[in-house]
């Protein structure tokens, strides 16, 4: 039987124009793009498509497209056999984070893919990243399972965990990189899967579970030197933040002037949830290394290890969205729920 694919269009460069009049890049309908790409005809594989209304440039998603999106998935999964969702560069890695916590017991991929380039220009790299991406949503093994069932990014021949990409060119096609994780799959002349990567579940069964209610009270304060206490107060201490994301130097060092680990402290002792993250672009945080890192874990921070700021945010959205407990929040961003941290 032939795989269906649900194709959900959310906007992003892959699907954009040039306005004649300002010249501004402003998205164009489905259907245009399913012209730029006939190839997709020649798989034998079932295309069905969801158009989000309004499409979007993805500097403007917020939760809420999140929340349609799971549902979407939700709603249709009996249906389909992958998703594909097209969606901006910019914020694809926060929404595919953001994904992966918010379905639980997933079976089936749910592929995120996009382009620096709009389909319609002759150089596009949009055509490749979309046929890839059906074609790893279309792929089963031979017990016809799903050959990834996770939330993944491909872009640029590589198939990378959606929790732990992070986009670092603004240029180049291969625009997502995801330092702290090989890729699940790399496509050549054949897509070559690395199943020693790719998370399976335990229980082929297990219903698909989806989480809408987010926590978004989230800030994140990036350490950098000369920071000011009226800065470093704000984030941590106000009552509107339940949770702040430290971006620290190194494996997770921040400065050790008293003044600032008054504050940390006093934060902790509002009940604040604080996760540390590195500015790095890979490796861990380990607090245990230097005396900077040792006073934070005094003063009540939790590691994040190796997650991307991304990852952080999406896992804290949707933990604080499940409880208003936060020592139960702090224990479960201590724990390995969808392969964001190497623990
Ligand atoms: N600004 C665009 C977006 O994120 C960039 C892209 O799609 O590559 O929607």
């Amino acid at each position: 039987m032939k795989a269906s694919i649900l194709i959900i269009y959310t906007g992003g460069t892959i699907g954009m124009k040039q306005d004649p009049v300002d010249g501004a890049l402003r998205p164009f309908d489905f259907s245009q793009i399913l012209e730029e790409v006939p190839e997709l005809a020649k798989f034998a594989v079932k295309i069905d498509s969801y158009t989000f209304d309004p499409l979007i440039d993805s500097s403007d998603v917020e939760p809420s497209l999140w929340v349609s999106l799971a549902e979407l998935i939700k709603e249709r999964y009996e249906q389909y056999d992958g998703f594909v969702i097209l969606h901006g560069t910019d914020t694809m890695a926060y929404s595919a984070s953001a994904l992966s916590f918010m379905l639980k017991n997933l079976t089936k991929p749910v592929v995120f893919t996009g382009s620096q380039l709009p389909i319609g220009v002759p150089r596009t790299d949009g055509k490749e990243n979309l046929i890839g991406a059906v074609e790893i949503a279309s792929a089963m093994d031979a017990s016809s399972h799903a050959m990834v069932p996770e939330v993944t990014i491909f872009f640029d021949s590589l198939l990378l965990r959606g929790n732990r990409a992070t986009k670092y060119s603004a240029e180049a096609f291969d625009a997502f990189t995801s330092p702290d994780c090989p890729p699940l799959a790399k496509a050549g002349i054949r897509i070559r899967y690395d199943r020693s990567v790719i998370h399976y579940p335990e229980d082929w069964d297990a219903p698909l579970q989806v989480q809408t209610h987010l926590d978004t009270r989230v800030g994140i304060l990036k350490i950098h030197p000369g920071i000011t206490p009226a800065v470093a107060r704000y984030f941590l201490c106000a009552p509107e933040i339940r949770a702040v994301i430290l971006e620290t130097y190194g494996s997770g060092n921040a400065l050790s002037r008293e003044w600032f680990l008054e504050i940390v402290r006093e934060a902790d002792h509002m009940g604040k949830i604080l996760l540390n993250v590195t500015q790095c672009k890979s490796g861990t945080v380990n607090m245990d290394l230097y005396a900077t890192g040792k006073s934070l874990k005094k003063q009540g921070v939790v590691s994040g290890y190796d997650s991307t700021t991304e990852a952080a945010l999406g896992k804290l959205f949707s933990l604080m969205g499940l409880s208003d407990n936060n020592q139960w929040v702090k224990e479960m961003l201590d724990r390995d729920l969808r392969g964001e941290i190497s623990k």
